[in-house]
């Protein structure tokens, strides 16, 4: 368990998620596998303060053939509506590409995500075609749409290069021609709450169109999440308790049936399966312990959703998960 999960149940005084839960089916997957996401290692080219998974360039964390192998499996079997494919930035992963084909025989929708800079590197250059090719969805972080605020998040120059990506992208017809889907998450940079979404995205395109020309499809606002590279900044400027505490003052009943756990499964790079992956990230995984190579073969069942404190970061306000706001 990492250094912000031993402490995040023991140092917040704020009372355990499941005393808010007044319906046992909320903490509960539902009976089909919606999302299968695949987290194929914690490599990254950027280390960003923000990271819930505190990746960057020494991880070596790396999913192995064998575990996309079991993955495929899975998903030819339990046939799930989406494969979302993460990291680190899951572009570094060697299989990679083996991956993305393969998900794409078995499933119609296929998500990358990517921090775009990653792409301007040689030996990635040619991945936007690559995508374009196999109709892939592109959801990429852009943690602000001005070069000063993004730069301080993610480092010097990540913003021209986010720019320059978005404008290839564009070019191939991302967010233009509806069968490339190229959609955008905003993460705060500090201890406070994203605005409301469709607001934020307006302030996107308008600002983006305007400065750059850039078009997009929708934007994703997500809340931060205590765990990772985020919780231990938290803990250590002294802000946990009070971040912890805004977070459960402004729980919203509203957003527990739309909880992303209920309908998916986060396989780690080891094959280790979580309910999502911030349960990733805080090294919980899922609650009957079993691995991908256990579930090939096997039919789904509905589980038990394994809860801690930090799910109150997804059902804060208009509630956050990968796919954004969920009321
Ligand atoms: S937030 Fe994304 S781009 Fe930044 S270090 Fe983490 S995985 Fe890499
Ligand atoms: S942190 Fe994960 S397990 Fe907890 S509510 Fe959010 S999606 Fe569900």
């Amino acid at each position: 368990m990492n250094v912000a999960m031993e402490n995040l149940e023991a140092l917040t005084d704020i009372p355990a998620f499941e005393t808010k839960v007044d319906n046992e089916e909320w903490i509960h997957t539902t009976d089909k596998l919606e999302v299968m996401q695949i987290n194929v290692g914690r490599l990254c080219n950027l280390a960003c303060k923000h990271c819930h998974v505190e990746a960057g360039p020494n991880r070596t964390e790396i999913m192995g053939k064998d575990v996309m192998e079991a993955c495929i499996k899975v998903c030819e079997e339990q046939k799930p509506g989406t494969i979302d494919i993460t990291g680190g930035a899951p572009e570094m992963n060697p299989d990679f590409e083996w991956l993305v084909e393969h998900a794409c025989q078995v499933c119609d929708h296929v998500i990358v995500r990517t921090n775009l800079a990653i792409l301007l590197e040689e030996k990635y250059q040619h991945l936007p075609e690559f995508y374009a090719k196999h109709k892939i969805e592109i959801v990429c972080s852009l943690p602000y749409y001005r070069a000063k605020e993004m730069d301080r998040v993610r480092g010097e120059g990540t913003f021209d290069k986010a720019i320059q990506v978005i404008k290839i992208l564009n070019d191939l017809g991302y967010g233009k021609d509806p069968e490339l889907v190229l959609n955008m998450v905003y993460n705060p940079a500090g201890a406070y709450f994203p605005p409301v979404q469709a607001a934020m995205e307006r302030e996107y395109k308008e600002k983006l169109g305007n400065d750059f020309g850039i078009v997009f499809n929708s934007l994703f606002t997500i809340t931060n999440n205590p765990t990772g590279r985020f919780g231990a900044f938290l803990k250590r400027s002294g802000n946990l308790e009070s971040y912890m505490t805004k977070l459960y003052q402004s729980f919203n009943g509203a957003t527990l049936p739309g909880l992303m756990c209920r309908f998916q499964i986060s396989v780690g790079y080891d094959g280790r399966l979580y309910d999502c992956d911030f349960n990733q990230a805080a090294e919980l995984p899922i609650l009957t312990g079993e691995t991908i190579f256990d579930w090939v073969g096997k039919p789904f069942k509905s589980r038990k959703i394994c809860l801690g404190k930090h799910c109150y970061g997804c059902t804060a306000g208009q509630g956050s998960s990968c796919g954004g706001a969920t009321e």
